[in-house]
């Protein structure tokens, strides 16, 4: 070989090695701490879920626990591309200068993923309910906004009054694609089935720059409304992007690849507005779920 081609072999290595060590090209931070939910549990879950995609490198924010001081809980979500909240029903409020820069950070075209049990948690926080559209418990009821519905091919604005938010007990269900057309939905299954889990129902809030990408049937015989309920949710927050999924109770329900895939494809979006992963070849179909161990 003449020393030409050495030094090119080289570069080509350098080059190789240079790939396999770079950093992800996104950042990402989940915030937790308190949530009635299993939030100790799901977390590291959630973590391994994103970077296994090979997209991001992950940051924790852990909030104090329970009653204690919050004034020096301040993540820095500006650092970020996108910040998932596994911060749930019942948390205690955080402080003026941290909702603040939540606000900020998503009003200049930040990411955040709601998931499951966040879409319970801050109540009486307006900007909060703005950027996850929909949410429950914790006293949500009519004064907060209309429950949202698909009936005959369209979201629908329900303004009855009642509380928000309830489920039945843990069930099978198929997910909807609504919107076949969006980054996140594009390429899946117009049917696609969910592992055992939570049907949230009766959600509700303003509802406003809302996008409902998959419903899911809330049947009346397991305590549901006899509605189709949105399930995978995008919302226009100012610039900001937000992907909201109301699956995944548990870690079991981490489990199901409907979750996973659709987790993963929505964190990418909210961070970037777009979505380059392939659906994988055990995303499940209309029949039964797929689990991965
Ligand atoms: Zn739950």
């Amino acid at each position: 070989m003449s020393y030409r081609c050495w030094v090119a072999a080289l570069g080509i290595w350098a080059l190789m090695v240079a790939a396999a060590t770079a950093a992800p090209p996104l950042k990402a931070l989940i915030v937790d701490g308190q949530n009635n939910h299993y939030w100790k549990q799901t977390t590291p879950l959630l973590k391994q879920q994103l970077e296994q995609t090979g997209l991001f490198s992950v940051d924790v924010a852990t909030s104090p626990p329970k009653g204690q001081d919050m004034s020096g809980f301040r993540p820095d979500f500006a650092a970020y591309d996108v910040v998932v909240s596994n911060y749930g029903g019942g948390g205690d409020p955080w402080p003026e200068e941290t909702k603040k820069a939540l606000e900020d950070y998503m009003e200049a075209g930040g990411g955040l993923v709601i998931y499951h049990s966040a879409n319970n948690a801050f109540p009486e926080w307006k900007q909060y309910n703005q950027m996850i559209a929909v949410g429950g418990w914790g006293g949500r009821n009519e004064k907060d906004g209309p429950y949202v519905r698909w009936r005959d091919g369209k979201v629908v604005f329900d303004m009855t009054p009642g509380p928000g938010g309830s489920h039945g007990p843990q069930h099978e269900f198929q997910l909807v694609v609504r919107r076949p057309d969006h980054p996140i939905t594009k390429g899946l299954p117009e049917v696609f089935m969910h592992s055992a889990d939570e049907l949230y129902n009766r959600l509700r809030g303003p509802a406003k720059n809302l996008t409902v990408l998959a419903t899911a049937f809330s049947p009346k015989d397991k305590s549901g409304t006899g509605e189709h309920e949105p399930m995978l949710m995008t919302i226009r927050y100012g610039k900001g992007r937000v992907f909201h999924t109301v699956l995944g109770h548990a870690p079991k329900q981490l489990k199901s690849v409907a979750f996973i895939v659709t987790f993963q494809r929505g964190a990418q979006w909210a961070a970037t507005g777009k979505v380059t992963q392939k659906v994988p070849d055990d995303f499940p179909g209309p029949d039964k779920p797929s689990v991965r161990e």
